[in-house]
């Protein structure tokens, strides 16, 4: 609605000029009959307005994951024992921010889960349905979500983000170690920050204020906070990490539970899985709030013999979220559940599996050559 706004003034503006006559137009000799000219411009106006009519958006909800960014390539892509991990599943800073200028420019818009689905009780039963979305006709909705953002020990190091902070404007910014060993402090870093810049810079590429989506471990603690219970420092991490947890949810940000320990939910017993989920209780979610999005680790589901999803489910947790080749959603109409898949964007994608996802991008115009070193 806000756009309706702003555009409504752009055009009371033009129409203004028009009737008025603007000092350009009005020292400008034309050679056009200024008649022809004013409807030509009418109806670029009402092209523009038929832009954002607001339409029920019903069909598929796109969403995409990434693991954190790498910040200094030349760190993560070292030869070291983790650069195949980082060079197949993580992106770089520069591929993350091409492939927002992609999926911009095809026209896909940030939706949040808090305007995707709602509770309701019917026939006595809490059921997860979707709600009504509206959307600037023509936009595609997307959603955004980031695995462990964790700072998890063997990201440090690899020229990965290690904490969030605040900057000296009280935004959030990226704490990270440059090549040359020195720590700073910068948006230019982490999905957070350049999300953010990115919105800033184009509006319209957010549905109500909607940000990602962070999908959050707990075993070394949270955003680079170690509020984990055999930390040293919990108590003085837990004070800062609340605030950065505050400014995040202000802004737009959601939570999702990634388990506690980051275990193959299909490998483990019920035991493990109620031990895991007790922790993440105990620990992310005293901090994150309330969620109702759990997204497994390594996308891989408990068994049906296990009794995993079930125990999930009776935990609180409705919506859950894999990872596919297609952005899947399954909703259960005769119990509290939402099942989804999310296509993964990372090295491994960008480099071998270019046609499925031209939909969203072309990972030619998205990977960093030069970061990871190789040729187009
Ligand atoms: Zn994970």
């Amino acid at each position: 609605m806000k756009l309706k706004k702003k555009l409504f003034i752009s055009v009371c503006f033009i129409i203004m000029c028009l009737s008025v006559g603007c000092s350009s137009t009005k020292d400008t000799k034309s050679i056009k009959d200024p008649t022809i000219e004013k409807s030509e411009e009418v109806a670029e106006i009402k092209e523009n307005i038929k832009e954002v009519n607001m339409v029920k958006y019903e069909g598929v909800i796109e969403h995409l994951f990434v693991h954190p960014l790498i910040v200094y390539p030349e760190l993560a892509y070292d030869g070291d024992y983790e650069s195949n991990t980082l060079s197949k599943w993580f992106v770089t800073t520069k591929e993350f921010k091409n492939a927002l200028g992609e999926l911009y420019r095809n026209n896909y818009i940030l939706v949040a889960y808090k305007d995707i689905y709602e509770e309701k009780t019917i026939d006595d039963k809490t059921l997860t349905v979707r709600k009504d979305l509206m959307l600037p006709e023509g936009k595609k909705p997307i959603i955004i979500s980031v695995d462990d953002l964790n700072a998890n020990k063997y990201m440090l190091g690899n020229g990965i983000t290690e904490k969030l902070v605040f900057d000296k404007d009280g935004e959030i910014a990226g704490y990270v170690k440059n090549p040359e060993g020195k720590y700073i402090v910068s948006k230019d870093t982490e999905i957070v920050p350049v999300l953010e810049t990115f919105i800033k810079e184009h509006p319209d590429f957010s549905h109500n204020g909607a940000k990602g989506t962070l999908a959050i471990t707990g075993f070394e603690g949270i955003l680079g906070y170690r509020i984990q219970q055999n930390s040293i420092n919990r108590e003085s991490e837990l004070k800062e990490c609340k605030k950065i947890v505050e400014k995040l949810k202000n802004d737009g940000w959601e939570f999702a539970s990634h388990s506690y320990g980051h275990p193959n939910l299909e490998k483990i017993s019920l035991e493990r899985l109620v031990n895991d989920t007790t922790k993440w209780h105990n620990e992310v979610e005293s901090v994150v709030g309330d969620t109702k999005i759990y997204i497994t680790p390594y996308g891989s589901w408990p068994t049906k013999e296990s009794g995993g999803l079930k125990y999930l489910k009776d935990r609180g947790f409705s919506i859950f979220a894999g990872v596919g080749p297609i952005s899947y959603e399954k909703i259960y109409k005769d119990q509290n559940l939402v099942m989804t898949d999310r296509r993964n964007l990372d090295g491994g994608t960008l480099l071998n599996k270019r046609d499925k996802f031209l939909d969203l991008y072309d990972a030619n115009l998205v990977i960093d050559y030069k970061g990871r070193k190789i040729s187009k």
